[in-house]
């Protein structure tokens, strides 16, 4: 029997180690930190073998192939022993890839996966049997164990992409590639990108990749670095023969002569960037043989997801959107570029060495007063101090909230879209979230 250890018991370790059982591997779970509950449960109904807080290397080293949680930097002292070893290192999506044959839509870019993925699933449903999995609710492993469809469309973090060795999705998607989570690529912006462009490494002239034509680090890697796939770009600002673009009001994609045209007057979600999700979206769909009037209502039916610009409330003529995922200074540059009113702008958090210039022209014309919410809110009024004439401090999201509702007049947005992460002041973004909407529907 092959042996499989699993490194970390969150949902991709133990989806893995599901599946690992039902194919017939011994599997040993091994967490550093705790195991929640619900996953440890999991295991011990599934006599599956774990240990958590430590690493006991003789029961890790004797491994035929190690499955590494996203979440494990390479650079911890036990992958490089089981490097060293030559013991086979697989991410998640690897593992569960080698047990299906489904047609696989990889979608991966630094801001608008979540969106994309959703969306694209969403249009993908309405005529195909398909599931959506990755970073999105149940692992891709534990999905094939339970659901097995005919076609997945997966999100895939740059993470998961360094552990793939045959990964191939069918279509993929790159959506853009813009500064973040340098830290675990040894500060160098060359290894983000090219851990981004794995997800094209295995395909084929057969194999599409979908990707943003308007996006220079994109489009200068191709030049340097070409791929086998089939190229299907997507541009705001140029004509696209063999892709989609935007003609005035109007998003056209063409494949193989085959042109769907889409008025983006009638798209749910507003902004730029999404104007790019949903022509990759589409794009994918229109690949996959799915009626034009189908994708076209999906478009204007889809809701959108949480925390992504969504609108919470008006209140006294005031819009109160949430963008808590909007974690880095890219994301948010799209959320200020979309507002259409004055707007009272919630920002702040855990600084991830941002540089806030991109942003001076939407502060200038857009943006009349700014709260900031984190611990440490020095650099934010450093920056903006003398670009607004309202600037405020609070550590508490109902304080933000009180003093955005005095500030904001009728016809203003009040918009949390801190650029920064959350774990300062709250667990994660979708605590923050949830605390905004919670305060506003108090007020
Ligand atoms: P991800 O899953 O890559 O983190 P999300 O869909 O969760 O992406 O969106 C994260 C943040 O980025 C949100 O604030 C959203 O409004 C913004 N965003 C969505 N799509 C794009 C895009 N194409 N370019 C830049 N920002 C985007």
């Amino acid at each position: 029997m092959k042996r499989l250890v699993i490194l970390g018991g969150g949902e991709s370790g133990v989806g893995t180690a599901l599946l690992g059982k039902k194919k017939g591997f011994e599997v040993f779970v091994s967490d550093k930190g705790n195991i929640k509950k619900k996953y440890k449960d999991v295991l011990i109904n599934n006599e599956i073998e774990w240990e958590e807080e430590r690493h006991t290397e003789s029961k890790l080293l004797n491994a035929d192939m190690v499955m590494k949680s996203p979440g494990i930097p390479d650079e911890a002292p036990l992958i490089k022993q089981i490097r060293k070893q030559k013991i086979k290192v697989v991410s998640e999506i690897e593992f569960a890839s080698m047990f299906t044959n489904a047609t696989i839509v990889g979608i991966t870019g630094s801001n608008g996966k979540t969106t994309t993925a959703t969306l694209t699933h969403h249009i993908l449903k309405q005529e195909l049997n398909v599931g959506l999995a990755g970073n999105i609710g149940d692992s891709f492993a534990k999905q094939i164990l339970d659901d097995d469809f005919e076609n997945y469309v997966l999100e895939i973090s740059s993470f998961q992409l360094d552990d793939i060795i045959e990964f191939k999705p069918k279509i993929a998607v790159l959506l853009n590639i813009t500064l973040d989570h340098l830290d675990r690529y040894e500060n160098k912006f060359e290894n983000y990108v090219k851990s981004k462009f794995r997800i094209a490494m295995n395909q084929t002239k057969a194999d599409y990749l979908i990707y943003d034509a308007d996006d220079v680090v994109i489009q200068n890697h191709l030049i340097n670095h070409p791929v086998q796939s089939t190229l299907l770009p997507f541009s705001l600002v140029k004509t696209i023969e063999n892709g989609a673009y935007l003609d005035k009001e109007n998003i056209k994609i063409t494949i193989d002569n085959n042109q769907i045209i889409m008025p983006t007057s009638n798209l749910t979600l507003e902004g730029k960037h999404n104007i790019k999700n949903a022509m990759a979206a589409s794009t994918v769909a229109h690949l996959l043989k799915i009626r034009k009037q189908t994708i076209r209502e999906s478009l204007e039916n889809f809701q959108g997801v949480e925390h992504r610009l969504e609108q919470v409330l008006k209140i006294n003529k005031v819009q109160y959107i949430n963008d808590s995922k909007a974690t880095n200074v890219n994301a948010t540059y799209y959320a200020l570029e979309s507002m259409e009113a004055p707007t009272v702008w919630i920002v702040g958090g855990i600084d991830k060495g941002n540089n806030y210039e991109e942003l001076y022209p939407f502060i200038n014309e857009k943006v009349k007063a700014i709260i900031c919410l984190g611990v440490d809110n020095e650099k934010l009024i450093d920056t903006f101090g003398n670009m607004v004439d309202i600037i405020i401090e609070t550590q508490f999201m109902s304080e933000a909230v009180k003093i955005a509702y005095k500030v904001a007049e009728a016809g203003d947005n009040v918009l949390l879209s801190p650029a920064c992460a959350s774990f300062d002041l709250f667990e994660n973004y979708e605590d923050r979230g949830r605390q905004f909407k919670n305060a506003v529907r108090n007020l």
